[in-house]
């Protein structure tokens, strides 16, 4: 036979489009449009109802940017349809709001209610339709709330635009009303279009060489033949009886097993606010719940409780109806955490928070505990995950993001994932690479291709459904998925929950291979830095948190006031939500991190009220004389006072200040720092064994500005080649002596360059090894990357990063490929460099990028190069992303050990509040230092029992006793819900409390009951 198989190809094709996809609707008719502009921000269906709608037609302009157009349609659904009853069809109005030929969920959408206010679905691209139950002669009336909102990433040119802010997006019209009339859909047209567009797909992905491929091409042209393409509505009969055999045909025994989770990414926000994510899960939600009246098979999974939360406030009737499908077991609640955060940058306290907010929504509104974790986007994955997952009661972890890696591809697609304990979770990688597939034919061709697996196991999850901006699964990815459930040549696919799959992958597959360490994500390094402000309004409300619960608590037992329950679960949520992978992580319009940094603030100055009212009942409780005493809020002593109490400060050493050359020696008994004229960090010794820290000739405290110019992703990525065109900002405007008291020494440098100035205050106290360096940045840069660099003389092969409750060891070299991709990473309080005895120590309180590296000196000795990113100008998607005046404090410490610089990452975090007033002692002790305290707080039960969180810091089994400040009746470990889980780690019990031992790193969660006999009398909280 010839080969003219490319010839019917095109045939095919042209007759699809030409003849098959302009019969899906057998005859329209037009209805009469009245609309009403929002004059602002959306308003509910009840008053948009009421208000005066104008007539509006078709081609007519609507919508400013961000604004909200009501439109009211009504009209008949012409009574001479009834000639059409006889055939299969289905009544519809067909509305196209302008819309782009992008991506759904990033351009106009419209939420359709009846005529009394019930929401039907939503009208977007490639789902535009809205199912009528009216007969022939019957009228329509609806109402489409729609938003013009506008396409920000546009073709994803990464062009500076205005659009991201209602200040400065204008109010000129931005869509052009196309469409919004009543139609009959030709059910047989639609299933011939799926029969061909599901074969075609399907053969496009087959080797040429098969029968199967020729099989189907010969089919497909054969339904050419004989169906009519002037009547393609009454021989579309015909063409699908040719295809049925093709379409009957089982699958290989053999074929990958495919399970697909009907989902929507709804980006909780990024390139549209918040306010606008509530409305586009209404949307997405009530696309999902028709779908389900239609097809009881499909399930469909979503994450993030305070999507949910969001539609129980401000769609209590969706919400019931969502929780009628929940309970059926078909809108399945996956991930369990507030929102699919950033994992790198949220303490270990906010993730634990993440799982215990997001899983107590989910036990409370549908009694389900969802056990995997559902985060197929965030930019990477903490190695402290594994027991965080664990220690929450949850048993399997899902991502596809790092399949985005620029370098090294992932080994595996399903394997147990080890984080820094030795905690395992069972983890799946969908091989499908994306999380908003339509079952195309080359998707899931794909997802059998790339998985890693074969062989050993044979199932992948395949997410379905338009996402990032949402829309979700609509009919067509329903149809696909009924014809690929068992077809020769593909895949075969069954909708099901993620349980089901995680259930059945771990079935069959006993011995999964192991990924030890963090799943560093090759790309998005900028995320670490970018949107300044954002993260420094995170690091300050999980410490403003962390203090906020201590003092409330401890005042719970000595003073008897109340524990503010509900004020601490709303400031909790603001920072969780914050911590969502597009906020945190700096990625999203202006819009949202003008409203982050105000939640910030807010937060801020509830917590700090909350704060100081614990601390004066604390410090009013005892009758002593009043004297100075401060409150430590961190797990380790700060000047004399001890962890977590309030005690006077003791007297420190004294700090002597000498010039030298120009510059100064800052000098206390511990260490002695020398600033030179230009008010670099040249030495730096460690006075008891006058141990050097800065190499000769070389300096720290040297702020670097390099060009930073990503090829893509302009806030997301930092490109490896930044570091080719830089320059060290080595001249001082001035370096003068501020303050010289008995206790401290501040120098003051001041540098401009270009258009922006930085005033750095440099520090020696009286009590600690350390150089503390407050910089404040009067930014104004664009496309720039500012890094404060510290050249150290330490022979360092690898550094410590802190993480979450615990650090990670990462290679100072770049050996390997996966090495040097780990060009810029992620740290949270501090890094720690150090040879056996001696290190240094980098701590900061609002810094997240680092980049530590290694040279080797001339003459010998290596140098270990360790640069915090402290600050970047990317111009997409906010083109004015981090303007402005910026405040970091960074401190350099002589530390032996990873101890001593956590003890260092606390006190910069955490500073001392002076009050005049009583002492108050902790309420709970670890005397063993690395035992580190991390949350003390009261039970979510509201019983009045006391919850501590610990952790093992120093990376080895520590063994010590933990007492507290009352009279113990009772002491269970639990999990991070608070549900008690066998005892582990404490080995025996006092009166007082108790001796643990904890293995490396090792999280424990103690709940601790106050005897009765003690508590009565002071003891008051709500119920
Ligand atoms: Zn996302």
């Amino acid at each position: 036979m010839h080969d003219n198989s490319a010839l019917i190809r095109a045939r095919i094709r042209r007759f699809v489009s030409e003849r098959i996809t302009p019969s899906l609707y057998r005859i329209s008719s037009p209805l009469t449009i009245s609309a009403w502009e929002v004059p602002d921000e959306p308003v509910p269906f009840s008053e948009a109802q009421g208000q005066d709608f104008t007539p509006f037609s078709i081609g007519q302009h609507w919508g400013k940017p961000w604004g909200t157009t009501w439109f009211h349609i009504t009209g008949l659904v012409p009574s001479d349809w009834s000639r059409f009853h006889d055939l299969h069809t289905r009544t519809e109005v067909i509305v196209d709001l302008g819309f782009l030929s992008g991506q759904a969920g990033f351009q106009a959408e419209g939420l359709v209610f009846t005529a009394q206010g019930q929401i039907v679905k939503a009208v977007e691209p490639f789902n535009n339709y809205v199912p009528l139950i009216a007969q022939p002669g019957e009228s329509v009336d609806i109402y489409i709330e729609a938003a013009s909102n506008p396409d920000v990433g546009s073709d994803w040119g990464f062009q500076p635009t205005l659009m991201g802010d209602k200040a400065t997006a204008g109010i000129e019209p931005i869509y052009r009303l196309r469409r919004m009339d009543v139609a009959l859909l030709d059910i047989q047209v639609w299933k011939l279009d799926r029969d061909v567009w599901t074969l075609f797909g399907l053969m496009e992905q087959l080797s040429p060489d098969l029968p199967r491929t020729a099989e189907i091409l010969r089919a497909l042209e054969k339904m050419t033949d004989h169906m009519d393409p002037e009547d393609v509505s009454g021989t579309a009969s015909r063409g699908r009886a040719l295809l049925a055999p093709l379409l009957a045909q089982p699958a290989y025994a053999s074929a990958h097993r495919v399970i697909a989770v009907g989902h929507a990414h709804i980006d909780s926000a990024w390139l549209w606010p918040v306010r606008e994510t509530i409305r586009k899960c209404a949307r997405t939600f009530s696309n999902v719940l028709h779908l389900m009246d239609e097809d009881p098979d499909f399930i469909f999974a979503c994450s993030s409780a305070q999507q949910y939360s969001w539609m129980k406030q401000h769609y209590p009737e969706l919400f019931e109806r969502i929780r009628t499908r929940a309970l059926e077991g078909r809108f399945v609640p996956v991930g369990g955490m507030w929102v699919e955060s950033d994992t790198n940058m949220p303490s270990g306290e906010s993730l634990a928070r993440q799982l215990l907010a997001g899983k107590a929504f989910f036990m409370q509104e549908f009694g389900i505990e969802p056990l995997e974790i559902w985060l197929p986007d965030s930019f990477g994955y903490t190695a402290a995950f594994p027991q965080i997952v664990t220690a929450a009661g949850s048993k399997y972890f899902l991502t596809q993001k790092i399949s985005w890696n620029e370098t090294n591809t992932m080994p595996h697609h399903t394997f147990s994932w080890e984080g820094i304990d030795g905690t395992q979770v069972f983890t799946h990688f969908p091989p499908v690479d994306t999380y908003n597939s339509q079952l195309s034919g080359e998707e899931l061709a794909r997802a059998q291709r790339q998985y890693s697996e074969k062989g050993a196991s044979n199932v992948s999850l395949v997410p379905f459904g338009f996402g990032d901006g949402g829309g979700g699964p609509n009919r067509e990815m329903l149809a696909a998925a009924e014809r690929t459930r068992s077809l020769e040549g593909s895949p075969t696919v069954r909708m099901a929950s993620p349980r089901a799959f995680f259930e059945e992958a771990e079935a069959t597959y006993a011995n999964p291979p192991v990924w030890s360490g963090e799943l560093y994500l090759e790309f998005h390094r900028g995320t670490y830095t970018s949107q300044s402000r954002t993260k420094s309004g995170n690091r300050r409300s999980e410490h403003l948190l962390r203090e906020a619960e201590l003092w409330a608590s401890t005042a719970y037992f000595y003073a008897g006031t109340d524990y503010p329950y509900e004020r601490l679960a709303a400031a909790w949520q603001v920072v969780l939500l914050n911590q969502f992978h597009d906020i945190l992580p700096g990625s999203s319009i202006a819009w949202v991190h003008q409203v982050a940094e105000a939640a910030y603030e807010t937060v801020r100055i509830d917590l700090e009220d909350l704060i100081a009212t614990s601390v004066a009942a604390l410090a009013s409780s005892a009758q002593t004389d009043a004297t100075p005493v401060s409150f430590n809020a961190s797990p380790f002593p700060v000047a004399g006072v001890p962890a977590l109490s309030a005690a006077p400060r003791i007297p420190t050493g004294a700090v002597r200040l000498h010039q030298a050359d120009g510059g100064f020696v800052l000098e206390n008994d511990v260490v002695r720092a020398s600033i030179d004229a230009r008010g670099l960090l040249i030495s730096l010794v460690d006075r008891v064994s006058g141990r050097e820290a800065v190499p000769a000739g070389q300096a720290g405290n040297v702020l670097q500005l390099f060009r930073d110019t990503p090829t893509q992703w302009d806030a997301w990525d930092i490109d490896e080649h930044y570091d080719r065109n830089g320059v060290e900002l080595l001249e001082a405007e001035e370096v003068k002596v501020l303050v010289q008291s008995a206790g401290l020494v501040t120098v003051r440098v001041t540098r401009r360059f270009r258009g922006s100035s930085v005033q750095q205050d440099l520090t020696v106290l009286g009590d600690q090894p350390s150089l503390d360096i407050v910089t404040t940045v009067d930014w104004h840069e664009r496309q720039k990357l500012l890094k404060l660099a510290f050249a150290l003389d330490v022979h360092a092969d690898r550094a410590a990063s802190e993480i979450q409750f615990g650090h990670i060891y990462r290679p100072t070299h770049v050996n390997t490929s996966w090495d040097a991709a780990r060009f810029e990473t992620c740290a949270h309080r501090w890094v720690f460099v150090g040879e056996p005895g001696f290190g240094i120590a980098i701590a900061n309180n609002s810094t997240y990028g680092h980049d530590i590296s290694r040279a080797t000196r001339v003459g010998g000795g290596t140098t270990t190069i360790v640069r915090e990113s402290l600050l970047r100008a990317p111009t997409f998607p906010d083109p004015d992303a981090d303007q402005g005046v910026h405040t970091l404090r960074t401190s350099i410490s002589l530390t032996p050990d990873v101890l001593g610089a956590a003890a260092q990452g606390y006190r910069i975090n955490l500073p001392l509040r002076d009050v005049v007033g009583a002492a108050v002692t902790p309420v709970v002790v670890s005397e063993c230092p690395s035992i580190v305290v991390e949350a003390v707080k009261l039970a979510e039960d509201r019983s009045g029992d006391l919850i501590v969180r610990l952790y093992e810091a120093s990376g080895s089994r520590s063994t010590g006793t933990v007492s507290f400040g009352f009279t113990v009746s009772e002491i269970v470990e639990t999990d991070l819900l608070e549900r008690t889980v066998a005892p582990v780690a404490v080995q025996s019990r006092t009166d007082a409390g108790g001796q643990l031992v904890l293995r490396a790193f090792q999280i424990i969660t103690l709940r601790v009951a106050r005897s009765a006999a003690e508590g009565e009398g002071s003891l008051r909280h709500h119920s």
